[in-house]
């Protein structure tokens, strides 16, 4: 087989806009974007979404934040990490740092469609395709996508399609049966209760930067590691502990959703919140929130059809929370009475199980140019948003294997 192409990318989020973006602009490649209809899909019993099929992906509606560190070394290429920062926000002063504890909250969060419909303009050689890839198969030579009846070829082949779509993807390549369902981790976000004001807090509030790109926000672990906590002030009905919570459950939604979530119900402490949040409007308070986020391992069940199901295991909600209390490293911590509540972490990972990746490991060494940029193949993601960090990893690789 000759193929038609260099480069295949399967997905238009993020990830593969970070593959575009460290490709060979020399190059020729065609971008399936998996526009066919599919649209949103959400956790159960909420809007909240969980996957987006279309030019952008989940990366239409994701807040930005970026982890200006990387406890769990997902990104080996730090460098790689910095140029893509650079390029998004050139113009900010916040810059990586890999052992501060901080995390870059943008005014402007990074938007895949826009981005790739530029990219598209300046390269003659980069295409769109608005078709969703039903199967995939090795030639020699390379790879044939087959997508709204037609097949496409490349020398190389760029996974992105999300953790949630990648792995079945991926069956139609092995030809190994179908998995009835599978699980997907997920981060989850918890409130682990209030801090007092104190000279300690005041401290925290003034190392908060803001610059023209975003702000540059502290953050914090317990010992091990594994679980990040934010700060808040807690004001007006916030003040109450428990009581701000599941008002918050409104800021997982898109921005238009949201505001229709708060419509007829406006909660000034939810504002004020949001004001911190968004400009760091408000440090001072007589109290301030505690917010953890954490991963927790084969969260859901994903069915054939890309249904989520779950949590698969409640217990395991709860004593996360409850550790997250123990472990926190606020002294004077009140505790939430209700370590059991969470908001999903929309931060879907490892849903590729250990004998797909060993086989993935193998089709990857082999002479096969194959690549899983994405998510589904990470197991471990540690507590820090991860979806800016995948996107590092896709561009050094796209970088070192196309110049
Ligand atoms: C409200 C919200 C806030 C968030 N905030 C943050 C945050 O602050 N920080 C953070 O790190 N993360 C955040 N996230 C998570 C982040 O949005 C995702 O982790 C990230 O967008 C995933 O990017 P991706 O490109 O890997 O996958 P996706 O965004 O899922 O994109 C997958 C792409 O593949 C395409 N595709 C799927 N199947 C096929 C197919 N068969 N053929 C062709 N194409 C296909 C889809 O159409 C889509 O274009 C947030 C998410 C939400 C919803």
């Amino acid at each position: 087989m000759t193929p038609q192409l260099d480069d295949i990318v399967v997905g238009a989020g993020l990830t593969g806009l970070a593959v575009v973006a460290g490709l060979d602009p020399a190059r020729k490649i065609a971008v399936f974007t998996g526009q066919d209809g599919e649209g949103l899909l959400s956790y159960p019993g909420t809007q909240m979404p969980y996957a987006h099929f279309g030019p952008g992906g989940l990366g239409a509606y994701w807040h930005g934040v970026i982890p200006l560190c990387d406890s769990t070394g997902l990104v080996e290429n730090r460098d790689a990490f910095a140029r893509l920062f650079a390029h998004f926000y050139p113009s900010s002063r916040i810059r990586p740092e890999p052992r501060a504890d901080r995390l870059f909250v943008p005014w402007s969060p990074i938007r895949p469609a826009r981005e790739l419909a530029g990219l598209k303009e300046k390269r003659p050689n980069l295409t769109t395709v608005d078709a969703s890839v039903t199967s995939i198969r090795s030639e020699a030579g390379g790879f044939v996508v087959e997508a709204g009846g037609s097949q496409t070829s490349a020398r190389r082949l760029w996974l992105a399609a999300g953790a949630v779509a990648t792995p079945r993807l991926l069956e139609t390549l092995t030809g190994k049966p179908a998995a009835d369902s599978r699980t997907i981790s997920d981060h989850i976000i918890g409130y682990a209760g209030q801090i007092p004001a104190s000279a300690a807090v005041a401290d925290i509030m003034q190392s908060i930067r803001r610059d023209r790109s975003g702000l540059d926000i502290p953050a914090f672990y317990n010992q091990r590691g594994d679980i990040l906590y934010t700060i808040r002030p807690a004001m007006f009905d916030f003040a109450t502990l428990d009581k701000g919570f599941e008002k918050r459950a409104v800021f997982g939604l898109p921005l238009s959703r949201g505001l229709a979530g708060l419509r007829g119900r406006v909660s000034p402490g939810l504002i004020a919140e949001a004001l911190f949040n968004k400009a760091a409007i408000g440090r001072t308070a007589k109290l301030y929130s505690v917010y953890y986020q954490a991963a927790l391992p084969g969260l859901y069940a994903l069915d054939r059809q890309l249904a989520l199901t779950g949590p698969v295991d409640q217990d395991a909600i709860r004593a996360l929370g409850v550790r997250a209390q123990q472990e926190a490293p606020f002294a004077d911590l009140m505790p939430s009475h209700h370590p059991e509540r969470y908001l999903p972490g929309i931060h879907m990972h490892g849903s590729l199980d250990t004998a797909e990746l060993t086989d993935l490991m193998a089709l990857e060494n082999g002479a096969q140019a194959l690549h899983v940029v994405d998510s589904s193949a990470l197991s471990v993601i540690g507590p820090e948003h991860h979806s800016f960090r995948v996107m590092a990893r896709a561009f050094s690789m796209a970088r070192s294997l196309s110049h």
